[in-house]
């Protein structure tokens, strides 16, 4: 194997994969990676957790360190020593090292891994002291000392999307008292509304308060009191939020100085442009993670995602590449998932959100199973939202939250789109069951099988959000649910026939009029839709039923 020099910036997700399959690939390569941090190969994903004291010791973040890089891997590992600028005609780096000295480096291959910076606008007061961004160990070590050091109580998180509610849930823990401030409508943006509204309400019944549809205006001085205080937030509502600390985690930007000061090709989007192959515009170039543009695999569009398991695969890729292997990214489809105190809210592949403002063609359809068999103890129900194309039923998205088993429907449906199977396929699926762990139709199948009753023209849905829209002079809004359900609570101007009265009411229902159908979660509503519709009767089966038209229209 020929011997290279190969130099890697960024020491941490995607930097390390990338050095260590570098020396799987090659004995003979030197691999020299720099860190500007003081940690190498550290846990970013459990920084929240860290504050929260739910991993009670540093060191268990510390996935590596240079010493242990260098007896397993033989990497050359440089931590406090910062990559100022890349030289390309020369092949080298001008590197500060922890001595304050500069030193210039030569490579034949380098790769940039130099992941996102926390987005920080120019908001006055943003940078007052007790103010702070996650990004990395000495600022979730700086975030607990000053909650230990002032005993703080209050907490202002701004932002309320992943690193938001981690931190909002961990600094609860912590025993503050937390308010968050979103100024989009709902939290977890990625998500659509009515899937976002549960977590919505684990908030509210965790005793957090979240102001969403407002943005922040300004940090001010609290005029006197205590020492502990940070900052009063004040929002553009007017609304005056104190706080003993804020926390700001309104999302990242690629942290690309050097590959712009560096000429090499960006994307619109700020983020370094790259091929499959992970390489750059220049040939000795490769870059990765939280840095880089890749594509959206259902839009077909760049995009930026900022998650761990992407950035290891593509550190990998870029190793292959530089040693001459055809590995290839292919593509991102923002497989992601959240724990928000009891529950946990994952998706994958492009929300309803996306495929609306990108025009593509999509049927929607909403199920609430239960996570195992009902019977056995412990169940509880999963919201679960899949989105295909309505030509061939291909995949495009999915979404879910419950308190139990998401993480397995969504990696189920995360491999199958990425398979690039179709709703209909879901059906057929073979997946592990017995009482506690699943269904014998599970989840997924339940989806497939919905899928397959639409594709095949057995039914067809409407939306939670079309039902404020309904013309009562072209549509009839029926509810069939048992009369305990209706009495906890119906959507207004619905008319409720029971099931089992179905065929012998049938005379009160409208002939000339599309009959839009109900129930608590959509089966008994697709049962009452193949009754109608044998009947002779125009009907849609409102999917996802009461229970998604309530997370769609309760307000937060
Ligand atoms: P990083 O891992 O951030 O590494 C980049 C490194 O480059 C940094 O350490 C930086 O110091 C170094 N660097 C930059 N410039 C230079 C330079 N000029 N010279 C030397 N060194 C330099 N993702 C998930 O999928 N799931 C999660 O649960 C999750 N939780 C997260 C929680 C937090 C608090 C944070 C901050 C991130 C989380 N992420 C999560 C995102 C995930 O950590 C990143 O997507 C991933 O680490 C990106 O890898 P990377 O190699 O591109 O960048």
């Amino acid at each position: 194997m020929e011997s290279k020099r190969i130099l890697i910036v960024g020491g941490v997700a995607g930097g390390a994969s990338a050095a260590a399959r570098a020396r799987r690939l090659s004995e003979d390569a030197e691999i020299v990676v720099f860190e500007r941090g003081p940690h190498v190969s550290f846990a970013n994903c459990g920084l929240p957790y860290f504050v929260g004291q739910e991993i009670p010791e540093k060191e268990d973040l510390l996935l590596e360190t240079p010493e242990s890089l260098k007896a397993r891997f033989n990497l050359d590992v440089r931590v406090n020593t910062e990559v100022v600028a890349i030289h390309r005609e020369s092949q080298e780096l001008k590197v500060r090292n922890p001595d304050g000295q500069v030193s210039c480096e030569h490579y034949d291959a380098l790769v940039l891994s130099t992941g996102a910076a926390p987005l920080k606008p120019p908001i006055p007061g943003i940078d007052r002291p007790g103010h702070f961004t996650l990004r990395n160990v000495p600022d979730a070590e700086r975030i607990s000392t000053w909650i230990d050091e002032r005993n703080s109580e209050k907490a202002v998180v701004v932002g309320g999307g992943y690193i938001g509610l981690e931190m909002a849930e961990q600094l609860q823990r912590r025993g503050l008292r937390v308010t968050i401030v979103e100024a989009l409508p709902q939290v977890m943006n990625v998500i659509d509304p009515e899937m976002a509204s549960p977590l919505h309400a684990e908030l509210d019944r965790r005793g957090i308060s979240v102001h969403l549809s407002d943005g922040v205006s300004g940090f001010e001085a609290p005029a006197k009191g205590k020492q502990a205080a940070a900052s009063v937030v004040v929002l553009k509502s007017g609304a005056r939020l104190p706080a003993d600390i804020v926390v700001i985690g309104i999302g990242v930007k690629p942290d690309v100085g050097l590959a712009r000061d560096a000429g090499l090709e960006m994307g619109l989007l700020g983020g370094i442009r790259v091929d499959a192959g992970m390489k750059t515009s220049d040939p000795h170039i490769w870059s990765v993670g939280d840095a880089v543009e890749v594509r959206n695999a259902v839009t077909g569009l760049w995009s930026l995602i900022p998650l761990a398991g992407p950035a290891n695969r593509q550190g990998r890729i870029a190793a292959d590449n530089i040693f001459g292997r055809d590995s290839r990214y292919e593509g991102t489809w923002g497989t992601a998932i959240l724990r928000l105190f009891d529950l946990a809210v994952g998706t994958t592949g492009a929300s309803e959100k996306l495929l609306k403002q990108y025009d593509i063609p999509y049927e929607a359809i909403h199920l609430h199973p239960q996570s195992h068999a009902g019977y056995f103890p412990g169940a509880s129900p999963i919201a679960l939202k899949v989105l295909f194309d309505p030509g061939n039923g291909k995949l495009l998205g999915a979404q879910a939250v419950g308190q139990d088993g998401v993480d397995k429907r969504i990696d189920v449906l995360a491999t199958a789109m990425q398979a690039g199977m179709s709703i209909e396929d879901l059906g057929e699926l073979e997946l592990a069951y017995a009482p506690p762990f699943g269904a014998a139709k599970d989840p997924v199948n339940l989806a497939g099988m919905m899928g397959q009753n639409i594709l095949n023209g057995d039914v067809t849905v409407a939306q939670w959000s079309d039902v404020a829209g309904l013309d009562p002079q072209e549509s009839f809004l029926l509810d069939v649910r048992q009369p305990g359900e209706w009495e906890k609570g119906h959507i207004p101007g619905a008319t409720h026939i029971p099931l089992p009265e179905l065929r012998a009411r049938m005379h009160e229902l409208p002939e000339d009029r599309e009959i839009v159908v109900s129930c608590q979660s959509g089966q008994q509503a697709y049962y009452a839709c193949r009754i109608l519709s044998q009947h002779g009767f125009r009907c849609q089966n409102l999917t996802g039923a009461y229970l998604t038209w309530k997370n769609g229209t309760d307000k937060a």
